[in-house]
């Protein structure tokens, strides 16, 4: 039991990664607030299954005015939070030449405002009580690029570097800040890859295998545990070796 007493924020947390993280989180002690911009259809059955320690925030996070709101909203249920994860995420790929400015734009806003407008909501309370760890959801190809994907790409870094200034600015009230960078991960983002480029990326994988949410999940378990307690402002890639 990690996270034994604490409550956490995890948003996309309806399917994917993010789900994962959030029973990972139950199953490890904590009380979960899980948002997304539907509620789960079995939302109930997660909530029984998770012995009344799941609660939900419904907020399309792409709507940038209402996303503190929500928020605070959030904070004021659950007392605050102790651990926010930044999870959502959407992609928008098309060659820059081609990239409409909505699909630039959708991509940026999720991706980056939204998680920059949560992190800085949740790191105002955390400030005050003077405990707090932060993970933002990057990408390896927020640090590498990648054909394609200019819009994701930049959203992700720019992730990574809201990262390391909120580190530098929450450090001395003992709140950590970090990010996961994943790799090459099966869930449904991926499963829309055709074969031959789901082939030609696996091999550039050490492991010779893809990511699970299962591996994401647990570097983020560590990170927002106490187990990671002078760890701040770093980004860990879980990608199977695939830029060493
Ligand atoms: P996913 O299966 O597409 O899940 C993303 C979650 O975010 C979904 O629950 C989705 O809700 C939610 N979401 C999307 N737009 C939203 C909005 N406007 N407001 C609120 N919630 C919204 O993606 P995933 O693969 O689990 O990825 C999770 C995170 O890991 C993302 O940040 C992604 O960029 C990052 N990541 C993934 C990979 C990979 O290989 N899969 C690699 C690197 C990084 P709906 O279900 O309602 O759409």
């Amino acid at each position: 039991m990690r996270l034994e007493n604490k409550k956490a924020l995890v948003t996309g947390a309806l399917r994917g990664i993010g789900k994962v993280i959030a029973d990972l989180f139950i199953a490890q002690g904590a009380e979960v607030w899980g948002l997304d911009y539907k509620e789960p259809e079995d939302l109930a059955d997660r909530v029984k299954a998770a012995g009344g320690k799941l609660h939900w925030i419904t907020a399309d996070l792409s709507e940038l005015a209402a996303v503190e709101a929500k928020i605070d909203g959030g904070i004021k249920e659950s007392g605050g939070f102790d651990i926010l994860v930044n999870n959502a995420g959407i992609t928008k790929d098309n060659l820059s030449f081609r990239m409409s400015l909505e699909e630039w734009q959708k991509v940026l806003d999720i991706n980056l405002s939204a998680a920059f407008l949560a992190a800085r909501t949740v790191g105002r309370d955390m400030i005050r009580k003077r405990t707090g760890s932060i993970i933002n959801m990057a990408s390896v190809v927020g640090i590498h690029g990648n054909g394609g994907q200019a819009n994701y790409s930049a959203s992700k870094a720019g992730l990574i570097a809201v990262t390391k200034c909120l580190a530098k600015e929450t450090g001395s009230r003992s709140v950590r800040v970090n990010a996961v960078a994943p790799g090459f991960i099966a869930t449904d983002m991926t499963a829309v890859l055709p074969d031959n480029v789901k082939g030609k990326m696996l091999e550039m994988v050490p492991l010779g295998r893809m990511g699970t949410a299962d591996d994401v999940a647990a570097a983020v378990l560590f990170l927002a545990s106490d187990d990671s307690s002078y760890i701040t402002g770093q980004v860990l890639p879980v990608d199977g070796g695939m830029y060493t």
